[in-house]
């Protein structure tokens, strides 16, 4: 019995404990005893450079999340990570610790038997017009080069106002803005020739069935860990919403 596990938006923090108790309880009970576990993208709050691994003020969760993960993989369960639009800046170094595989976003995997499109869900979003603009300026080389070269410290205080910004922006945004776009969710299927995807992002879980081109096609959102948290398991092909 294969056991496939998917989980996103776990948002992990210094400032939420419970949350990351959560978290490596889940690590230890439900994710040791899968198959392999997908992490589709915002595992950290945010994520400033896999120097938070080593250097000498680098934040003990790096360490403690990463443990976990290796932990998991030495035992033998397969995982599989894709960034975030928070943890975008995740790098080898990081993926080394876990003992994992960086995953390309979007990735196509066979899942319980079905071509599955794998995406972490913001570029599905293309109604946001600003965070598009963001995303298109954060994922540029030059950017993140420049970013990397300044002390923890000071990337830390940059990515705390950063937040602050997009948390007061968000406020003033209709909320189907900031939800995926139809029209890029049948163009995603119709691209990738897959009639399941599952991704994360949103904050909105759901099983939501469409026709797209004639064909029955599934989509799967992944909550998100601000509330009770959970994952996707897929067990013999077939997919469910787990809660804690
Ligand atoms: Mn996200």
């Amino acid at each position: 019995m294969a056991r496939i596990l998917f989980a996103s938006d776990l948002h992990l923090s210094t400032a939420r404990p419970a949350t990351v108790d959560r978290f490596l309880r889940f690590i230890a009970e439900e994710a040791a005893r899968a198959d392999a576990l997908y992490v589709l993208g915002d595992l950290f709050e945010y994520w400033i450079g896999d120097d938070e691994l080593s250097a000498p003020d680098g934040d003990p969760l790096a360490r403690q999340v990463a443990d976990a993960f290796r932990a998991l993989t030495r035992g033998g369960v397969a995982l599989y990570f894709m960034q975030g639009n928070r943890d975008f800046l995740v790098g080898k170094a990081f993926i080394d610790a876990c003992g994992a595989s960086l995953l390309a976003d979007p990735s196509v995997r066979e899942v319980g038997g079905i071509a599955t499109l794998l995406m972490h869900g913001d570029t599905l979003c293309t109604d946001d017009h600003e965070y598009m603009a963001w995303r298109t300026t954060t994922r540029s080389e030059a950017w993140q080069r420049e970013l990397l070269a300044a002390p923890l410290a000071l990337r830390r205080e940059r990515a705390q106002a950063l937040r602050a910004q997009s948390e007061a922006s968000k406020k003033d945004k209709a909320a189907e803005i900031m939800d995926v776009n139809a029209e890029a969710v049948r163009e995603a299927f119709e691209r990738y020739g897959v009639t399941r995807m599952i991704h994360g992002h949103t904050h909105r879980p759901a099983h939501h069935l469409l026709t797209v081109a004639g064909r029955s096609c599934e989509r799967w959102v992944l909550p998100d860990w601000y509330g009770r948290g959970g994952y996707l398991l897929v067990e013999d092909g077939a997919p469910r919403l787990v809660y804690f």
